[in-house]
């Protein structure tokens, strides 16, 4: 059986020139697996950090500096969700979610986003390597889905008009499959970041934002519609859609044995000893990854 075309693990980011918008579409696929994979997340988990992973590829593709960084952060209170943690830096997403079995188990199959997190908060962070700023939004979990939050964000933050759509699928193989698009109104163009106080209206925003509602959830996570041709679909009676840059995306982690050796020498030798195993190792697990980081108890930290 011949394969048919796939559009996986990219980002694409394209301009409306005449209604002063930008927008994004991401598709992840085999990107995706791999973070799910390192994990053996209940099909609700799996699903949250498949839309969270997607929201940060989403956002973080926006982002001019290459080495920038974005994060994605909850805090939680009563819900079955502890902690979901998800970041994007050069095209690399990861992430994971701390979660309670037992207060999953007492939920219904597909959670609201209350039972997920309870009183729970998103925070957004931005961190430019290139000139050191770091800012940062928070905005309460109390929509439908988290990325009803993410828009959130932006509109209430931000200030910036803003659209943001996931849909998660599962291939005839059972791989998860995500993707998203995410609109904004930017009259001032993309320098700078001018608020938009004194203008009430947006009429060509809302025509951006009204062709971008008809978006399925079932065309962007379908893996044989290359991400141009859901920028076609939405606007090709626009008089001028320019297509910008394409990045592709990859699970990435950044955990280091080095790393985990220096947090670990921050402890005394005493408590290290207790920490270690019967052949006198510390196991350490990156969160994010699962890889795991054995590391010798008696170790001299200075060495
Ligand atoms: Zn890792």
């Amino acid at each position: 059986m011949q394969q048919s075309t796939t559009d996986l693990d990219r980002a694409l980011g394209f301009a409306i020139p005449s209604r002063s918008a930008r927008g994004r579409v991401v598709r992840l696929g085999p990107a995706l697996d791999r973070v799910l994979a390192a994990h053996a997340y209940p099909p609700a988990i799996e699903a949250l950090l498949a839309e969270a992973l997607t929201l940060a590829a989403l956002i973080g593709s926006t982002l001019k500096d290459p080495t920038g960084q974005l994060t994605m952060q909850t805090r939680t209170e009563n819900g079955v969700v502890q902690l979901l943690v998800c970041d994007y830096r050069g095209g690399e997403v990861r992430g994971y979610i701390d979660y309670d079995a037992d207060r999953l188990a007492a939920a219904p199959e597909q959670p609201t986003l209350f039972a997920l997190f309870g009183q729970g908060y998103l925070a957004i962070t931005f961190d430019l390597a290139t000139t050191g700023e770091r800012y940062q939004g928070i905005v309460p979990l109390d929509g439908e889905t988290l990325s009803e939050a993410a828009q959130t964000y932006f509109v209430q933050s931000e200030q910036i008009p803003s659209l943001v759509r996931v849909g998660i699928a599962r291939d005839g193989e059972g791989h998860t499959i995500a993707g998203g698009l995410f609109l904004q109104h930017l009259p001032e163009g993309e320098v700078g970041r001018e608020r938009l106080h004194t203008r009430l209206d947006h009429p060509e925003w809302e025509h951006v934002a009204a062709l971008g509602s008809t978006m399925g959830a079932d065309e962007l996570a379908d893996p044989a519609l290359p991400l141009e041709t859901l920028v076609w679909r939405l606007f090709n009676e626009e008089p001028d859609v320019r297509v910008l840059a394409s990045t592709p995306l990859s699970r990435g982690c950044r955990c280091t044995g080095d790393y985990i050796a220096s947090v670990l020498s921050k402890f005394s030798v005493e408590e290290r000893r207790e920490m270690a195993d019967e052949d006198g190792f510390i196991q350490v697990d990156c969160a994010f990854c699962a890889t795991k980081f054995p590391v010798p108890a008696e170790a001299d930290p200075v060495a």
